[in-house]
């Protein structure tokens, strides 16, 4: 099962948020590192270091995948709203059964 980056749309392994502490060399557990996905999409276990940041001796801070979206707007919106829904991954929604409902949706009513 695939999740879904609610910025890109990019999918992610879901069972890799299982080991992604022991992954990135931090401790993550796997709700923890579900919220982060939620939160940050593709940048979550790849915190941006800020040069001048790092200059000025402030920590780092996590940004949000800032990619072009390989999905359509509407998707992405679905996608988004299941997670914010839900903090279970495996509830989270999937492109694949987002088209079908939507077919399934434009036959019984469209
Ligand atoms: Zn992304």
């Amino acid at each position: 099962m695939d999740i879904h980056c609610r910025y890109c749309g990019e999918p992610w392994e879901h069972d890799s948020l299982h080991n992604m502490g022991e992954r990135i060399g931090m401790d993550l557990e796997y709700f923890p590192a579900a919220e982060r996905f939620k939160a940050l999409g593709c940048k979550a276990f790849r915190p941006d270091t800020g040069r001048l940041r790092e200059i000025a001796g402030l920590p780092s801070k996590p940004k949000h995948c800032t990619r072009a979206s390989i999905l359509p707007a509407d998707m992405l919106r679905h996608i988004a709203d299941s997670q914010d829904m839900s903090d279970y991954p495996e509830e989270w929604a999937d492109p694949i059964e987002i088209e079908i409902m939507s077919e399934v949706a434009e036959e019984m009513f469209g």
